[in-house]
């Protein structure tokens, strides 16, 4: 399995492009969110109008989803005619065509390809990938993911935003990547006036409770992403103060192969 971080940055970050990861394994390629400025990653890493099966999509915010439109829409005019698979939670299907239908209007009438939407409750087997998903505590449902696939089967989890629930922890046991949502270093965000204001854990992941999902769940790697654009910058002094753990920060268009 070979994951590759194309976007890793927070909704607002003036450097660094919204989630977006690639996930390569048994003969399949799926994007993992694909926010409002990350559709020239998917470009850059092929031109390919058939490079990728289908996109996962945690939950609907601009960062996460927004570059759905711009990615469908030049895969129509590259010729894709193959199908695309979208996974995403309840309402996926009509959240995604009104998305289309307002950036491009008659987009989604007129595509040359069919979309197959597939709106995930629990568990649902992709050939030979099995996805399993359960809710996590965010401002919108948002679902956490994990992916088996590949042989030997290999486990990739995936947060989306938000906080850990005891049954995503469950869920994200044992992995061999988890990716995870790590926007804050203690519930607690600057503002540019350097005043400090209290967001809580109710909406976004903290490192401090990062610590308590990684002793719970062990996974191999953990991969933080999504990093508050403040915090981002202290990325080597967080490094280092986790050095004990199997923590990375990953940078845009870094590969992991698991
Ligand atoms: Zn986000
Ligand atoms: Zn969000």
């Amino acid at each position: 399995m070979k994951v590759t971080f194309l976007g890793v940055g927070e909704a607002f970050d003036n450097d660094y492009t919204h989630t977006c990861i690639l996930v390569e394994a048994a003969g399949r390629r799926m994007l993992v969110d694909c926010g409002a400025t990350a559709p020239p990653s998917v470009w850059h890493q092929s031109k390919r109008p058939d490079y990728l099966d289908g996109i996962f999509i945690s939950h609907f915010h601009a960062d996460h989803v927004f570059g759905l439109p711009a990615l469908m829409k030049r895969m129509e005019e590259d010729g894709r005619t193959r199908p695309f698979y979208l996974f995403g939670p309840v309402g996926a299907q009509r959240n995604v065509e009104r998305l289309m239908e307002f950036a491009y209007p008659g987009m989604v009438a007129h595509l040359p390809f069919t979309l197959r939407f597939r709106e995930l409750q629990r568990s649902h087997r992709w050939d030979d990938w099995n996805l399993r998903v359960v809710n996590t505590r965010h401002s919108v449902q948002n679902l956490g993911l994990r992916l088996e696939a590949g042989s030997p089967t290999k486990v990739f989890c995936y947060s989306g935003d938000g906080m850990f629930t005891p049954t995503a922890s469950k869920l994200y046991t044992n992995s061999d990547l988890l990716v995870h949502d790590a926007y804050t270093m203690d519930g607690t965000v600057t503002n540019p006036k350097g005043e400090t204001i209290n967001i809580g854990i109710k909406t976004h992941c903290s490192l401090q409770q990062l610590e308590r999902l990684d002793d719970m769940a062990r996974p191999k790697k953990m991969a933080l992403i999504h990093l508050n654009r403040n915090l981002r910058k202290e990325k080597a002094d967080i490094l280092k103060k986790y050095k004990q753990r199997r923590w990375i920060i990953p940078e845009p268009r870094d590969v992991i192969v698991l």
